[in-house]
């Protein structure tokens, strides 16, 4: 008999190549993917109804709602609300050539402007340099722009050890080691080389804009632009407003941000400013639970399953452990035991186990694959603090809230793990209203969104929390909070829950 080579079914094709899609909490992946092998085994008509009938049902959910509001405010954003047209920058000085003074210096020149880039070290100078030939590479091999345009933005950048000429530059921005000494010193020698009308920003962290702006003669002139890394990725910029900073500093820098393609937050300034202030009590939780005996990939998933781009231990592999270590505390110096780092994470830090930079940190990195560092085994438990039960595995299977055991059939292990910790970005994310560090529920989660990748479906955590509703959130908050005082919501939370309000008005 002749063998007939049989073709592979559509159907069967897209069964073995296509994935299922993860469980997140967004239902339209799973149902665009049933729509579209359903399609294939009807008519064209029957499969146009059927996918008719999947918008509608998909538009009537929280999720699509949110994601449509999240496209319209990211037009928002790009647009903003400036009357004026605002002078275009063509000139602009970077200091500090390391991970993100060559991120900025390369997404800069991508867009047409002209880069001094200093560092004080010539080897950092070359490592910055490479990296940014690397990025030029990256961007020409996935097509995003032709050999000639980066051969053209990488000969707008001029990068050097020696002092140079900054008074034509329209904005400088300092990009040094995260030191506020340095920084300071950075400020004062800028304060006098810049132009009248200069510009002077940093890219730092944490540190307090107002301190540095003080070092200047012209503090009017001064802000914080927060890029995020790597830079030609991620779009968020949080423009942080000092005490001095004037509104002209500050629309001529929002102006500067969308001309160059991000999407500005205004925050005001403060320790952690949004972002990080947002995300580490959530990282350091994560953290302290993981200490306490319960599984890397049990938190892991249960916060992608939530909607996460990926788990908060990953995330803090991602970041580093020295650098997650060191901003935590800095924050937990303003904001107290909320942002404590856990033991572990210094005995990781002493064991050089710093993430992903360093091949291993709650996960082992090899090639494509990761695995939860065993390693890691010898600081669990035994550092484990008394007095947070409901921390340890064990209790999360049967937790307690005072002294009444919650019915174990009644709570679900995964989505409590979830709630606890997504439930501090809510409270962090309500303090940041309440202390006017941002100015609408808007601009907290979409920076988070932006920022973090908080899953864009749910809307950013105040959103999920008026969808929620906060009178639950509050009332779980105060469960935990019987054995962590660190879950007690803030006034805002209280004050809406009690209401019956919500932190946005529609
Ligand atoms: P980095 O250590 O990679 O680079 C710092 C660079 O500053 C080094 O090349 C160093 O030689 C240079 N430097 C030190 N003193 C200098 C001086 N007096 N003049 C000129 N250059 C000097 O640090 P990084 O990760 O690029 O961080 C830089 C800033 O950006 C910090 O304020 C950091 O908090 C902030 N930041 C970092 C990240 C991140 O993920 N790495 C993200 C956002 C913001």
């Amino acid at each position: 008999m002749a063998n007939v080579k049989r073709k592979a079914s559509p159907l069967a094709k897209i069964d073995k190549e296509i994935m299922a899609p993860r469980e997140s909490g967004n239902a339209a992946p799973a149902r665009a993917l049933e729509v579209i092998k359903k399609g294939l085994a009807i008519s064209v008509g029957e499969s146009l109804v059927l996918e008719l009938n999947a918008i509608v049902d998909l538009g009537e959910t929280e999720s699509t709602r949110n994601l449509i509001r999240n496209f319209f405010l990211a037009e928002k954003y790009k647009r903003g609300t400036a009357k004026a047209p605002s002078e275009k920058v063509v000139h602009a000085a970077v200091i500090g050539a390391g991970v993100m003074g060559s991120g900025i210096a390369q997404w800069l020149s991508s867009g047409g402007v002209t880069v001094i880039l200093r560092d004080v070290s010539r080897e950092q100078i070359e490592r910055g340099l490479a990296d940014i030939e690397k990025t030029y590479a990256l961007a020409v091999r996935r097509g995003r722009v032709s050999d000639e345009r980066a051969k053209e933005g990488r000969a707008r950048i001029v990068a050097s050890t020696a002092p140079m000429e900054l008074r034509d530059v329209q904005v400088v921005i300092e990009a040094a080691s995260e030191k506020i000494d340095i920084k300071k010193e950075i400020f004062r020698d800028l304060s006098m080389k810049v132009g009248p009308r200069t510009i002077v920003a940093t890219n730092t962290s944490a540190l307090p804009i107002s301190e540095l702006a003080a070092c200047t003669i012209s503090p009017d002139r001064v802000i914080g632009l927060h890029f995020f890394n790597p830079v030609s990725r991620m779009k968020l910029v949080e423009v942080v407003v000092g005490k001095e900073t004037s509104e002209e500093t500050k629309e001529r820098s929002l102006a500067f941000v969308r001309q160059i393609g991000k999407l500005p937050v205004v925050v005001r300034d403060g320790p952690g400013f949004l972002v990080n202030r947002v995300l580490f009590p959530y990282l350091v939780e994560a953290a302290a639970l993981f200490e306490n005996g319960v599984g890397a990939d049990k938190i892991d998933n249960a916060l992608i399953k939530w909607g996460m781009p990926m788990g908060p231990l990953r995330l803090i592999d991602e970041i580093g452990v020295d650098i997650a270590v060191d901003i935590a505390s800095t924050l937990e110096k303003a904001y107290g035991q909320r942002d404590h780092a856990p033991e572990i994470l210094g005995k990781m830090r002493e064991a050089n186990l710093l993430g992903r930079k360093s091949g291993a940190g709650f996960y082992k990195y090899e090639g494509k694959s990761q695995t939860p560092d065993e390693s890691l085994e010898q600081w669990r438990r035994s550092t484990a603090r008394i007095g947070h039960p409901e921390r340890s595995e064990e209790s999360l299977k049967s937790p307690t809230v005072g002294d009444r055991e919650i019915p174990r059939s009644a709570r679900n292990d995964i989505v409590d793990l979830a709630h606890r910790l997504i439930f501090l970005t809510i409270n962090e994310a309500a303090r940041c209203l309440e202390e006017k560090v941002v100015e609408s529920p808007e601009d907290a989660d979409y920076g988070m969104i932006l920022g973090t990748g908080f899953a864009p479906f749910r809307g950013g955590p105040l959103r999920f929390a008026d969808h929620f509703g906060l009178k639950k959130v509050a009332d779980e908050m105060e469960q935990f909070a019987r054995s962590d005082e660190k879950f007690a919501p803030c006034e805002l939370l209280k004050k809406r829950a009690r209401n019956g309000t919500t932190f946005y008005e529609s």
